[in-house]
């Protein structure tokens, strides 16, 4: 059993406390307001009922509707869902978008059951929570193991139950039922504006930097990508045909490896044909640990949490680590990093697109009204781009490179201010 949400507590005490919070004001980020375990049963196809175990946290919402994903993973407990679920509040708070933070799971590995047993797992989800979730009560969205499909199966349900049709109740959907232009590359998209205006404050203090400069040539930088699924896969595409160089990829099946580059559209081709982006022509397997601790520019974690940990952090050579993933970084582990002299991007800012563009998405599912996906993008890059500013602002006066601090930083005052405000 891990123990992530009494790290990311730990971690919320020390911002107040640097920032010179009242402990009554942070008492109430240190619970999440509601936590929610259903028994789902599900006929199985062979004819038996099996009893899966539903969550959902719902952390604060003190800024908006509770708003966060759906994972389906057979590691999936309380204890990371209500991590999960706190830096969804962080993060939309960072973002500065009208959402308070949740996250839902289930223990489950989906590549041991069928699609239609899948659906019925779904199905069984949303009637377990039905009366606690809706487009102004709280808000699902695929994560690690859900994806649209999963999202129209929740939204179908939802509708039924309640007689009328709310595409809003979830985001991530199929754009055929009210799925945003663009939402399926928003993460992915968001961490690549976020990593370019890295890039360019790095480039820019260069000669007074420490933790190493960074080549000035696009296809000199390099980097190293943890997790094909939708963030990894997408974001090694977009660095790719940006003139990037991909040097690494991997999947639960483990790693591959070309230090003068891979094409991640090749890679992709090949993950489609055989299941796997292992045993690619060209290139070397290698582990997920290795991939990790490659000589790169930019490590960019996007599968699981606490893969950085106190274990391998010293053998970690990037400059940067661009945190698509969720915790991909352990508190022990960022210590060392940071007096190595790596920035940490972290994952409440560099994974935020994907909540941007689901706000987006559910603007347009209240409007009725539909946007281009030109626009989508061009609203998502100054959302995201503002975030960056203000984090990189006050990390700037805070005269370190702590960034996950001067983002917490960020968000909890944005917090504590509309708590006031509201009154309890
Ligand atoms: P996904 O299910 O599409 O992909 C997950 C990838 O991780 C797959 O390639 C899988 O093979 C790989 N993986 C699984 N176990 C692994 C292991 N032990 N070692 C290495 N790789 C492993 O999920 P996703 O939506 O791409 O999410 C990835 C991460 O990004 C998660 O931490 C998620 O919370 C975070 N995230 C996702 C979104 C989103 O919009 N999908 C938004 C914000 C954050």
């Amino acid at each position: 059993m891990t123990n992530q949400f009494k790290g990311v507590i730990e971690q919320l005490n020390k911002i107040c406390r640097l920032r010179g919070i009242e402990p009554d004001e942070l008492e109430i980020l240190r619970k999440p307001d509601r936590i929610i375990e259903v028994s789902l049963p599900v006929i199985m196809d062979n004819g038996q009922i099996k009893v899966f175990t539903g969550y959902r946290v719902q952390y604060n919402n003190i800024l908006g509707p509770y708003k966060g994903g759906l994972r389906f993973h057979p590691k999936v407990n309380l204890d990371e869902v209500k991590a999960l679920a706190f830096w969804m509040t962080i993060k939309c708070a960072v973002a500065d978008i009208p959402y308070g933070g949740g996250k839902g799971g289930v223990a489950v590995d989906v590549k041991k059951i069928s699609k239609s047993e899948l659906e019925r797992l779904t199905r069984a989800y949303t009637r377990g929570f039905a009366d606690f979730i809706g487009p102004f009560k709280d808000i699902l969205a695929p994560d690690v193991y859900t994806n649209p499909q999963v999202m129209a199966w929740l939204m179908d349900e939802y509708n039924h139950i309640k007689g009328e049709n709310t595409p809003a109740v979830v985001t991530g959907k199929p754009v055929e039922i009210g799925g945003s232009l663009g939402r399926d590359t928003a993460t992915s998209l968001g961490g690549f504006y976020i990593f370019e205006q890295v890039l360019e404050k790095m480039s820019a203090k260069s000669k007074s930097a420490s933790g190493g400069k960074i080549a000035s040539n696009k296809n000199k930088i390099s980097l190293a990508v943890q997790g094909f699924g939708n963030v990894g896969m997408n974001f090694a595409l977009i660095a790719f045909a940006a003139g990037y160089k991909i040097v690494a990829v991997s999947d639960s099946a483990g790693g591959i490896y070309n230090k003068k580059s891979l094409n991640p559209e090749a890679v992709l081709l090949h993950k489609q044909t055989t299941g796997s982006v292992i045993n690619f022509k060209g290139a070397e397997n290698i582990s997920n640990e290795k991939l990790l601790e490659l000589p790169v520019e930019i490590l960019a974690p996007a599968a699981l949490e606490n893969v950085i940990n106190e274990k391998n952090a010293g053998r970690i050579k990037a400059k940067i680590i661009l945190e698509l993933a969720n915790g991909p970084t352990t508190p022990a582990a960022e210590a060392k990093l940071l007096k190595k002299g790596i920035l940490i991007v972290p994952d409440v800012l560099a994974n935020s697109g994907g909540v941007i563009v689901s706000y987006f998405e559910w603007v347009q599912n209240l409007q009725h009204y539909y946007w281009e996906q030109a626009k989508v993008k061009a609203n998502l890059k100054k959302q995201i781009s503002s975030a960056f500013k203000k984090v990189w602002q006050t990390m700037e006066v805070q005269g370190n490179r702590k960034m996950r601090t001067a983002a917490y930083m960020v968000a909890v005052e944005r917090l504590v201010k509309a708590l006031k405000v509201r009154g309890i």
